[in-house]
């Protein structure tokens, strides 16, 4: 039963994020958000400092019903509790930091690829990088892939994504072969393969294994923004406060072997094989786009995903405004609308479910 005289709070994980037209409370514990209307944000953000009865008689009692539903709603769910002691509950903290200059490189290849694998690796593990994403446009022979991995088997890398395109040498004991022998790797997706499935391996792992239809044969195919690549987690979250989700603390190298913030941005700053990584890193203006963040760019500023989706600086509305919204992102948070592409794209780039 709710007792009105006490205070309602959600808990520190579960923090609402107010758009233009509906709110999101994004639960960063289960990794998950749900939709509230605008005025219970505003309530909420009421509660903090009030308590249930001062709220509503803030409102002149107009919408008793409807705060008694919600706020058992969100208890019932395990959103919020009640308590006469809020100040005992602070807020989460939002700050953002990592021990790693890098947390997240990208290494594009294609068949004239000729890149110096083991320096990169060697640079990758100075720098601290704990996440890598290799994508290659041309066919890799398996024996040509563990040749490249086993560079990093003992490297400071955690996890592995690799795209790659599908060839009848990929046999699923090859596949198996493969993530057994390089338990970082926690994607394989092969694209241009006959039909989208789930590949079930014949081991326990934790590498998920997709065939896509899709042909990814060149950088081009990046910057989808959608709901299915949103990350309602702490970690995402808080880094989107004041950096950018994409850019930020990522150091990638193209097909060609230049140095850039992403394969798809123009700018480059070296060759790798010229250069260090470390030193393309402190280079003026690579991380010039480090801290672009949501609440600056046109649009994604009034949107309510704006800390849990993934952006993009490469595909931008207008090229000549560094600020403007994500080319590929088909929302209108003044709407409330996917746009009716938006669901092609799903369709186009989607990996399919398991
Ligand atoms: S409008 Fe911006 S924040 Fe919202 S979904 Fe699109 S890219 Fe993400």
């Amino acid at each position: 039963m709710l007792e009105q005289k006490k205070h309602f709070q959600l808990f520190a994980n579960c923090i609402p994020v107010k758009g233009a037209s509906r709110s999101i409370i994004c639960d960063l514990q289960r990794n998950t958000y749900r939709f509230i209307p605008n005025l219970l944000y505003d309530i909420l953000q009421k509660l903090q400092t009030h308590s249930v009865a001062e709220v509503k008689a803030a409102y002149h009692n107009e919408y008793d019903q409807g705060i008694d539903q919600y706020l058992g709603l969100l208890t019932k769910s395990e959103w919020g509790f009640w308590t006469n002691e809020p100040n005992r509950f602070p807020d989460i903290s939002l700050e953002w930091n990592h021990p790693a200059l890098i947390t997240n490189a990208i290494i594009d290849s294609d068949a004239h690829s000729t890149h110096d694998y083991q320096k990169i690796q060697k640079e990758l593990d100075l720098l601290g990088c704990k996440a890598l994403e290799m994508r290659t446009y041309s066919p890799v022979p398996p024996t040509q892939l563990h040749s490249i991995l086993r560079y990093f088997q003992l490297s400071r890398l955690q996890h592995l994504t690799i795209t790659l395109p599908f060839s009848d040498e990929w046999s699923v004991s090859e596949i198996t072969n493969l993530v057994n022998q390089f338990p970082r790797i926690i994607q394989l997706i092969f694209h241009s393969a006959p039909e989208d499935k789930v590949c079930k391996l014949p081991i326990e792992t934790h590498a998920s294994v997709l065939f896509i239809q899709k042909v990814i044969d060149n950088k081009h195919h990046c910057g989808i923004v959608h709901p299915i690549y949103f990350s309602p987690n702490l970690s995402h979250f808080t880094e989107a406060q004041s950096n950018n989700t994409c850019l930020n603390r990522k150091i990638s190298i193209d097909e060609k072997g230049n140095i850039k913030n992403c394969p798809s941005m123009p700018k480059s700053y070296g060759n790798h094989k010229e250069i260090s990584l470390l030193n393309a890193l402190q280079k003026t203006s690579f991380k010039d786009s480090w801290q672009i963040n949501k609440d600056q760019i046109d649009t994604c500023k009034d949107c309510e995903f704006r800390y849990i989706c993934t952006d993009c600086r490469a595909y931008i509305q207008n090229p000549q405004n560094i600020f403007s919204k994500p080319k590929k992102c088909h929302y209108n948070p003044y709407s409330a609308q996917w746009e009716s592409n938006s669901k092609e794209n799903l369709q186009k780039n989607t990996p399919p479910s398991n």
